[in-house]
């Protein structure tokens, strides 16, 4: 069947949303999802949403400003990031009006809590900038937009999942979706496209992400010749509780816990002496990891402690309620009276596809526009984030970008008229899905699957070098020629997820080699990218976005400038 519609929206998490709720009543929107839409990975979010409110003490968005461009370790782009971070008051407060149940202090304001990398005065010690709602900020946010959504009636297409975005000339107008309930294929129509599908954690074996989390929309576009920006950049979380990978937030931190190593020390006060365990996330995920590597873990193995316990029940209770009882649930450890066994996991790809301040997709280094497409929130890269993300700037990114992206699509569809498609994109997908079902191959999908995220946790992880990196972009290679035997055996039509999870997993191959090609190039030590063998930054070569295109020889780099306002790079001390 074919629907037309003004604007698809792919994706229901915060991105998704928010840019419904802009751009609703004035023009036909629909928005689609691969899970139902309030399962989105955004719902997970604990920690907050960081905003120079100054609530609780004196605060402004210049250090607000200093502290990302600095946390993203010089690779944000600062004309981005001041429009995020002046737009954050504005944000949390619209929320609240939109009905978000913040915590508040004694007073009734909203409350706000201290994260990694938040400063006062330009680096002087931590700052209480994260907005939040206990530690469920993502869910009811997510909440919250679901019921303005509900209320404006907007299309939903629930567990629908986007194969491919239709190209016709220079100009994206459609996309082809696998209504998982019934098995039929579906053409959708449309004047304007948004992704906002998230990030691609799931490559790793370790992570904090959703089942949801395989990045999709970054490989559709890659696939439809936009190139991936920055995808060296992914962030490890420091505390993933171990060996799971489920995230204990940085909230645990910024509400005064702290790290400790088999001796009992507080180690993270020899790598970062001014904000300790509150420095960023690749900081502090690089030192626990150090420490493991010296034989310092707990009992010899590849965890650390965090230690709550002297926080006292009442404070854990109240604030860091669903995590303490995730650790309860999940490893009988109650975290009131037992440190936390903690790991990194992997968490946020700070890359993605680029787009400019209003989310339109560029197709490369000179900015050239992608006609009909956008994208926002994880999957896109504006850059806000640079090498490095600050906790609680991710949902801020969601919103502000979000929003941005749903005003100017609202805005960009007027001049726009439907007309008639000229290819028959159902057909090649109907096609390529019986392929699958019809192949002789004895290749499975869960052994190729499982074989990536081993390589990728082992070579494209928290610390990497030149041979690990070539000979993982090999396997990936040789995993890719696997691919292409592999047959999907359940027959079924509906809920077909072994179909689906075949479709997933040729994309996280896909960016898999992107991230490790990327990573290979970049000889040099930024953010959450460390190269043992060039461990220094080297912003005389290296200060720049690495775009990776698609092309039949395999991936091309090319790089482009970083916008450079206010804050020239320094040092990066914590
Ligand atoms: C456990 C956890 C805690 C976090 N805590 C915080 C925090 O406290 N503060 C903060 O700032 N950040 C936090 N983050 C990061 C932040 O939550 C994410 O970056 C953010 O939620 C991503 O939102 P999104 O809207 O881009 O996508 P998501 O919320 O990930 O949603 C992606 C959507 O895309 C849809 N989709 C994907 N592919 C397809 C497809 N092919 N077809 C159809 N639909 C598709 C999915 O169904 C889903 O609806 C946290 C992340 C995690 C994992």
């Amino acid at each position: 069947m074919i629907f037309q519609h003004d604007i698809i929206i792919i994706g229901t998490g915060l991105a998704g949303l928010r840019a419904a709720v802009e751009c609703t009543g004035q023009a036909d929107v629909a928005l689609v999802s691969k899970v139902y839409p309030t399962r989105s990975h955004s719902g997970a979010a604990q920690g907050g949403i960081s905003a120079s409110l100054g609530n609780d003490e004196e605060d402004h968005w210049e250090w607000h400003l200093f502290d990302t461009v600095k946390g993203s370790d010089y690779l944000g782009d600062q004309d981005a990031i001041e429009i995020m971070v002046k737009d954050a008051p504005r944000v949390i407060y619209e929320l609240e009006h939109m009905g978000v149940p913040f915590s508040r202090t004694a007073e009734g304001k909203i409350a706000q809590r201290k994260f990694g990398g938040h400063t006062r005065d330009y680096g002087k010690g931590p700052v209480r900038r994260a907005c939040y709602a206990a530690d469920r900020t993502g869910r009811v946010v997510l909440d919250t937009l679901y019921d303005q959504c509900l209320r404006q009636r907007v299309k939903f297409y629930s567990e629908h999942y986007v194969l491919s975005l239709i190209l016709e000339g220079d100009r994206y107008r459609g996309v082809v979706v696998y209504d998982l309930a019934t098995g039929e294929l579906h053409l959708l129509q449309a004047k304007a496209i948004l992704l906002a599908t998230g990030g691609c954690g799931k490559i790793y074996k370790t992570t904090s992400n959703s089942f949801a989390s395989t990045g999709d929309g970054l490989a559709l576009a890659y696939e439809s010749g936009i190139p991936l920006e920055d995808m060296e950049f992914i962030q490890f979380h420091p505390t993933g509780l171990y060996p799971l990978g489920i995230l204990v937030s940085e909230a645990a931190r910024g509400e005064g816990g702290f790290l400790r190593n088999r001796l009992g020390e507080r180690f993270m006060e020899r790598y970062a002496p001014t904000v300790k365990d509150l420095a960023a996330r690749d900081v502090v995920s690089r030192a626990i990891v150090t420490e493991i590597r010296e034989g310092k873990g707990i009992s010899g193995k590849d965890y650390v402690h965090l230690d709550l316990t002297h926080l006292g029940e009442e404070k854990i209770l109240e604030r860091l309620w669903e995590i303490t009882s995730f650790v309860r649930i999940y490893l009988g450890v109650d975290p009131v009276y037992d440190p936390i066994p903690v790991q990194p996991t992997c968490h946020y790809v700070m890359g993605g596809i680029p787009t400019d301040v209003d989310g339109r997709v560029l197709k490369d280094e000179k900015g050239a526009v992608a006609q009909g497409l956008y994208a926002s929130g994880e999957c896109a890269c504006v850059s806000v984030h640079g090498a490095n993300r600050l906790g609680c700037n991710s949902l801020l990114d969601l919103l502000v970008f979000g929003r941005r992206s749903g005003l100017a699509m609202k805005k960009a569809i007027q001049q726009y008229q439907h007309t008639p498609l000229s290819g028959d994109p159902l057909k090649t997908l109907e096609e390529r899905i019986k392929q699958l079902s019809n192949s002789s191959g004895k290749e499975k999908v869960d052994e190729i699957r499982r074989r990536m995220q081993s390589l990728m946790m082992d070579v494209g992880s928290v610390f990497r070098n030149e041979e690990g990196l070539k000979n993982g972009i090999e396997e990936i290679r040789s995993l890719k020629e696997r691919y292409q035997k592999i047959r999907v055996t359940n027959p079924r039509k509906a809920f077909n997820y072994e179909l689906m999870e075949a479709m997933e997993l040729s994309h996280q191959l896909h960016l898999s080699e992107v991230i490790l090609f990327s990573a290979f190039h970049r000889r040099e030590s930024r953010g959450a990218h460390f190269r043992e063998d060039f461990p220094g930054r080297a912003d005389r070569y290296f200060l720049k976005h690495t775009l990776v295109f698609q092309t039949p020889k395999g991936p091309e780099i090319r790089y482009k400038p970083v916008k450079i306002t206010r804050f020239q790079p320094e040092t990066r001390v914590y």
